[in-house]
């Protein structure tokens, strides 16, 4: 049974009037950051704890550590989270009770193999060392486990299990030792913001001034943000494991047992003692709390039902019979809180100032190192080592309702362990946000996926009945209706919607400054459009944005949608007081053009002469096309000719009856995301979020090309660094000799068998018929011609790099 330890040392101590930082929340994620921030010089750390430490979800978890994550950079913080704890023992002399027994990730059957050949690529590259193992192995060094049901499985060295109170104790008294304080039975009642942006936070004790504040509520997270006025999309939901009475063959055991989770039965266990510990997510979770956390909320347990993890208790027993045979010694049911996604919500809180949040963190004893590096990396540097966006509160706009966040928190705690398949749209919290077009293009066919709250077509079948696929990691049923989307493109004229691009507005007479400075590209003349990076002081990418010059004193920028809030906490951070800036994507909807008809469409639609003489590449316009008021860019993400017509929401109705009846005689045909992808891989453009990233420098991603280096701008010593000392890794695009799959993203690349570099993202390339990706490679891998393999599903397949565009090499369709 977990127990709760105290620290009476810190309950009577006198509260400073002032801090550097206020942290609230007193488990393991809050303790880590505290440690971090005094770790890294940032001394005057405050941590208040309502009640002891560990008072929240920390104190009764399972205590399993495992370094496997959907994302490879959070699979290197849990790494680095485990390497970690040795550290916070020897510094603060307490025991975190650590068994580093190793791991295995157990397959059942063929795709979970294939899923787990996935992760064993990601690690080649990441430097984790994990091996696949026979079944026959598996039971050799854990006997109590049944090896007939399983596949293989993947065995990784530096998996096993901790104590949760010492470890959160461990946290907080290395912390103590870099300088930092904290504070029990010491409740954060009220927080409150001083005009020159400090922080006034009220306690029993008195209040305390800070510059900056940061939640680490955990089951009070959402309760903590209220305080706020912030309303934070997470959910604490049930959940149960066991602990056995003692087992002879574990008591008899030569050495601890390896920890492991079983996917298809949904299971994780451990030795616990001379037992075993066996917990389960069952497929229907049960969200605790709904309207809130109740702040009289001890260290209690919630009351267990076995009912509700019964078929997965069976299929477990089948599995370690064992467990089975034993008696049940303690049944634990506990409430931790879940975020959408079921990753962390960290960092600035987008529209807040000096407001800072760790929340959501679902495996805090995996997670809760990499939280508090990051977060005092973020605070401190500005910017954290490695791109964390799977980790970023700003992944989640307003459209992330507290309702919305229950239901994707419950959808993701049923599927912790069941696997997302690359071609897969999960089913919950979906038309949260709709277009005007959403009934008529799903009419047609559309196939919808969802992306910041906002659905938008992936593809289109031939109808509704026709519009469905099966998830999987090959090709699918898609493929030949993608195809059938580029055909026309590349042929005649398509249109894709565009509601979901970003788009950022700022006027003033300080705006073309402001922007001069911020983006590292050029900034266009009226009626003109630039591309340009955006990059953050250390040189990283920070964005990819499409500039356009309304005005000399009005611009507006284009970017990712899923980046939006992200974008909007950067420009909001030192705006100047001549500029106004709006996030203003919400308010302009639209339709792009694109294909060597779509001059000839657009021509139909409007009055305005849009010859190419008249109406050139990168040229812009406030005009009308059929007959509502747009903004008409001569721009496209296809590589061919085409336009991007945006309007107000209002108006895309009547824009897209327009479009449809003008283009039925020039072939015009409706496509969606998927077609889009595979058409700019075919131009070797790349994408936020997978090959731009800021992990990466202009330099390394190639988006050097776009920089104004006659200006001064963000992150201009650091690229200019970076291209002096060169490039050690290079994003390149590739042709891959593989038929019937094709990559994810995610994949190592290979030359003579050692891991040179990873696939950042990648598909078919429909027109020219050939799998294709895009990954950054070691710089002499980087070469035109070179000759590299690529795996996919523990398979090698040949790759080349590629020198230029496999299609339109010099942009002349475009240009057209
Ligand atoms: C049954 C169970 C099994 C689990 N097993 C594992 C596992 O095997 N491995 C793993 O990695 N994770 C596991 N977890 C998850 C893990 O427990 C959580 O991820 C982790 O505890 C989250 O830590 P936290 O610091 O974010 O939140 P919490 O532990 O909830 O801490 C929040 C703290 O904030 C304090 N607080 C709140 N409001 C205020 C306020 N206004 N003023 C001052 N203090 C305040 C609370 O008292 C509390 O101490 C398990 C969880 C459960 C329930």
């Amino acid at each position: 049974m977990p127990e709760i330890q105290s620290d009476t040392s810190t309950t009577t101590k006198k509260l400073p009037s002032h801090a550097k930082v206020v942290i609230i929340g007193g488990g393991v994620v809050g303790c880590s950051i505290l440690y971090h921030l005094a770790k890294f010089g940032w001394k005057d750390a405050v941590l208040l704890e309502r009640d002891e430490l560990t008072s929240g979800s920390s104190w009764h978890a399972a205590g399993q550590i495992h370094t496997i994550s959907s994302d490879p950079n959070i699979s290197r913080l849990q790494s680095y989270t485990i390497d970690l704890y040795k550290e916070i023992e020897e510094l603060s002399g307490h025991s975190v009770g650590l068994h580093i027994t190793g791991g295995f990730y157990l397959a059942s059957n063929k795709t979970w193999y294939d899923y787990l050949k996935r992760e064993r690529s990601k690690a080649r590259y990441m430097g984790l060392n994990q091996e696949f193992i026979s079944p026959k192995e598996v039971a050799e060094r854990h006997p109590l486990i049944d090896p007939s049901h399983y596949h293989a499985a993947l065995w990784d060295d530096q998996d096993g299990d901790l104590d949760p109170s010492g470890a959160t104790y461990a946290f907080a008294k290395a912390a103590k030792v870099h300088g930092a304080q904290y504070f029990t039975h010491t409740p954060a009642t009220a927080t409150k913001q001083r005009p020159d942006g400090s922080w006034d936070v009220t306690t029993p004790k008195g209040v305390i001034n800070a510059e900056h504040i940061v939640n680490c509520g955990g089951l009070w997270a959402r309760e903590v943000g209220h305080m706020q006025g912030l309303n934070l999309p997470v959910q604490p939901m049930e959940h149960h494991y066991l602990i056995t009475e003692k087992i002879d063959a574990v008591a008899n055991h030569p050495t601890r047992l390896p920890a492991g989770i079983d996917y298809e039965a949904n299971i994780y266990f451990r030795q616990e003692r001379q037992g075993m510990l066996l917990g389960t997510y069952e497929p229907k979770g049960t969200p605790w709390k709904v309207g809130g956390t109740p702040w009289d909320f001890g260290h209690e347990l919630l009351q267990p039902d076995l009912d509700r993890i019964a078929d997965r208790l069976e299929m477990s027993f089948e599995r370690i019979p064992a467990i089975g045979e034993a008696g049940i010694k303690d049944m634990i049911n506990g409430p931790f809180t879940f975020g959408p996604d079921g990753n962390p919500m960290i960092g600035p809180v987008p529209g807040m100032k000096n407001y800072w949040c760790a929340v959501g963190v679902m495996a805090g004893f995996c997670q809760g190192g990499g939280v508090g590096l990051t977060m005092a990396e973020w605070m401190i540097d500005g910017e954290p080592s490695i791109d964390v966006w799977a980790m970023d509160v700003a992944r989640f706009g307003d459209f992330a309702t507290p309702d919305w966040g229950t239901v994707k928190s419950t959808e993701n705690y049923e599927r912790r362990f069941v696997m997302t398949f690359p071609n897969e749209t999960l089913p919950k919290g979906r038309m949260q946000k709709t277009t005007a077009l959403h009934d008529r293009l799903v009419a047609k066919g559309a196939r919808m996926g969802q992306s910041f709250g906002l659905e938008n077509a992936l593809w289109f079948a031939d109808g509704p009945e026709d519009a469905h696929e099966d998830p999987t990691f090959e090709r699918n049923r898609s493929h030949d209706y993608v195809a059938r989307e580029v055909k026309a493109v590349r042929e005649a004229v398509g249109g894709i919607e565009i509601a979901n691009f970003a788009k950022h507005e700022f006027k003033g007479a300080g705006a073309r400054a402001y922007l001069n400075r911020t983006l590292a590209g050029y900034v266009p003349k009226p009626g003109r459009l630039t591309l340009t990076p955006m990059l953050t002081p250390k040189g990283k990418l920070y964005g990819d944005l499409t500039v356009a010059s309304l005005s000399e004193e009005h611009f507006i920028l284009f970017g990712s949608g899923t980046m939006q809030e992200a974008h909007r906490r950067w420009f909001e951070k030192d705006l100047p007081s001549d500029v106004t800036y709006a996030n203003v994507s919400d308010d302009w909807h639209g339709i792009a053009l694109s294909g060597p008809k779509s001059r000839d469409l657009l021509a139909k639609l409007t009055r305005d002469d849009v010859s190419a003489e008249a109406f050139k590449f990168r040229d812009l316009r406030q005009t009308y096309v059929g007959g509502v008021p747009v903004i008409l860019n001569r721009i496209s993400f296809s590589g061919e000719l085409g336009y991007e017509i945006y309007c107000k929401p209002q108006y895309l109705l009547r824009l897209a009856e327009a479009v449809e009846e003008a283009g039925a005689d020039l072939g015009y045909r409706w496509y969606g995301a998927r077609a889009l992808m595979s058409m700019r891989l075919e131009k070797g453009w790349g994408v936020w979020a997978l090959d731009f990233r800021p992990d990466f420098n202009a330099v390394e991603s190639g988006m050097d090309v776009f920089i104004n280096w006659k200006k001064d701008f963000v992150g201009k010593d650091a690229t200019l660094a970076a291209r002096d000392t060169g490039p050690k890794q290079k994003l390149v695009t590739m042709t891959i000799d593989v038929d019937g799959i094709d990559v994810s993203n995610d994949e190592a690349i290979l030359q003579d068998g050692a891991a040179v570099g990873y696939i950042s993202s990648g598909g078919y390339a429909h027109h020219v018929g050939k799998s294709m990706a895009m990954g950054y490679v070691t710089s002499p891998n980087a070469e035109p011609g070179t000759q590299l393999q690529v795996e996919i599903l523990g398979e090698l397949y040949d790759a080349e790099v590629l020198g230029a565009p496999i299609y339109d090499a010099n942009g002349a369709n475009m240009r057209a």
